[in-house]
């Protein structure tokens, strides 16, 4: 394959063409129509009393000021602004700020930016509340640490799940009052020191695997309210955390009857069935296994009242594993007074609610015949082999947000936000096959080696990548130079919109009296 410059002379490439009066798909939002040009677009932005407070930010540089009440609204003064309306409408809003930032020469004014859509987060927990009310939600911080994600799940009572010094430091300090005893330590492997610290931080309960923790915790937190965090079956799951953490059944009995010895204080079990987990019938045995370590329990003297049923809830899935662990429960559970019932859920709250706009930096195609077209030439080669023809070239990859992919075992799957400088995506348009790479310069950096996009994209134009709020910010690094991408926050345009914002306007000015 060989490389070719086939950029129209005339055109700036992260220079977005306002005066082309483009128009935007109806499914964009409520207020646009398939003929509004960007002009009536922001008209009818600044017009409409729902969308007062966008007004036109969208071609303001970002800056310092953008803390004004005309830019959203900073609930938080550490925090950025939070704004209303969907996703999408900030996904382009977005892209028509980066192109005025362009027009005015700023370095890396195309770069790549989430969107995070803070009702769709309040929907999920809606959502567990009707499906599994019996069981509080610790959300796992380590899924993704946004402070607006923490704060609202903090306001809506969730308790939290921290795996680090670090991660309970961070919980403690987002105000309000997060007590201690709404969290969790979830890992059955922790320094000396994280385990002094979280005595001192006041946090008890954590959970422990093997013999050698229950002597840490003997030495420096004798009071802790220790979980034993079994294996159950984690094959049905894109991430087995078996293979790290979790007591065989066998060995149970032994690390009850040390910590008996020991004197301290074990409150109960539990279990992760794997993140990512796509078979929920796992949650059966898993419960199963559950009840038969409360029985060692009282063989060990020892009467549990904490049962945690961790982690690995899907999106997709969800209803059918609530059902699942629900019927677990009334079997094996039936008489549940007295047992306090959580779990660990950190993808099903966030997974959803972020979205990723990346640019295209380059591209790389097959050298047209100077008489052919692009479109022709991309379709020649796509016939000759059914490989990707071209290659896209965005700025943020596995290094950064897509790390998803490397570590959480994802696929991904663009969109086309822009093309050809405009919002508007025909439907005739030829679509070839091509590849999508990260902006480092490492050959790894492949965000989806194949799938199917327009062919006539080019540098300059947007894809979009939605679900992208799980295990992807948090574990992005600056690898190459390249920064992380950073978030614009909304509550959506639903009618959840103003309850999500009234809560966090609460949690606001409670963390504000408290100092
Ligand atoms: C990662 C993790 C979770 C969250 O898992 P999800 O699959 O994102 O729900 C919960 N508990 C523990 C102990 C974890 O390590």
């Amino acid at each position: 394959m060989s490389t070719v410059e086939i950029l129209r002379p005339t055109h700036n490439p992260v220079e977005f063409d306002i005066s082309r009066s483009p128009t935007i798909p109806t499914t964009a939002t409520t207020t646009a129509t398939s003929t509004t040009s960007y002009h009536d677009f922001v008209q009818e932005l600044l017009s409409s009393p729902n969308h007062l407070r966008l007004t036109a930010e969208g071609f303001s540089a970002e800056s310092p000021s953008s803390a004004s009440s005309t830019n959203g609204e900073r609930l938080f003064p550490s925090l950025p602004p939070l704004h209303y309306g969907h996703s999408d409408l900030h996904l382009r809003k977005g892209i028509m700020n980066a192109s005025h930032l362009a027009s005015e020469g700023e370095v890396d004014a195309e770069k790549a930016f989430f969107v995070a859509d803070l009702s769709k987060v309040y929907a999920q927990y809606r959502r567990w509340v009707s499906c599994l009310p019996e069981f509080k939600p610790y959300y796992a911080v380590k899924c993704n640490p946004d402070p607006f994600v923490l704060r609202l799940l903090a306001a809506l009572g969730t308790g939290f799940d921290c795996a680090s010094n670090n991660e309970i430091s961070q919980v403690l300090q987002i105000g309000g009052s997060i007590s201690p005893d709404r969290i969790i330590f979830a890992n059955p492997c922790k320094a000396l020191s994280f385990i002094r610290n979280s005595c001192k931080m006041g946090v008890d309960m954590m959970t422990f695997d093997n013999c050698d923790e229950l002597y840490k915790v003997k030495r420096v937190h004798p009071n802790a309210k220790l979980v034993v965090r079994i294996l159950t079956d984690d094959t049905k799951s894109l991430c087995q955390l078996g293979l790290k953490y979790g007591a065989p059944l066998s060995t149970v009995p032994g690390l009850l009857a040390k910590a008996k010895e020991l004197d301290l204080n074990v409150i109960g079990v539990s279990f992760h069935v794997g993140s990512g987990c796509y078979d929920p019938s796992v949650y059966m045995d898993a419960i199963r296994r559950a009840r038969s370590v409360f029985d060692m329990g009282l063989n060990a003297g020892y009467s549990f009242d904490l049962l945690d049923i961790g982690g690995g809830f899907e999106d997709g899935l969800f209803e059918q594993g609530a059902a699942v662990v629900k019927e677990a429960i009334d079997q094996y559970f039936p008489d549940r007074r007295g047992i306090r019932m959580i779990a660990e859920p950190g993808r099903f709250f966030v997974a959803k609610a972020f979205s990723l706009a990346a640019n295209i930096i380059a591209r790389r195609a097959p050298f047209p015949h100077p008489t052919c077209n692009w479109n022709e030439a991309a379709q020649q080669i796509d016939a000759e082999a059914d490989q990707p023809s071209v290659m896209y070239y965005i700025n943020d990859g596995v290094y950064g947000a897509f790390n998803c992919i490397m570590f959480d075992h994802q696929t991904v799957q663009p969109y086309v936000l822009s093309l050809d400088g405009s919002f508007h995506v025909p439907s005739t348009e030829i679509q070839t096959n091509c590849s999508v790479w990260g902006p480092t310069c490492d050959s790894i950096d492949c965000v989806c080696p194949s799938t199917r996009l327009p062919s006539s994209l080019r540098v300059g134009d947007w894809l979009g990548f939605d679900n992208m709020g799980a295990y992807t910010v948090c574990a992005a690094s600056q690898f190459n130079g390249f920064e992380v991408s950073k978030v614009i926050y909304t509550t959506g345009g639903g009618a959840a919109a103003t309850e999500v914002r009234n809560i966090l306007a609460a949690f606001a000015s409670a963390s504000r009296q408290r100092g």
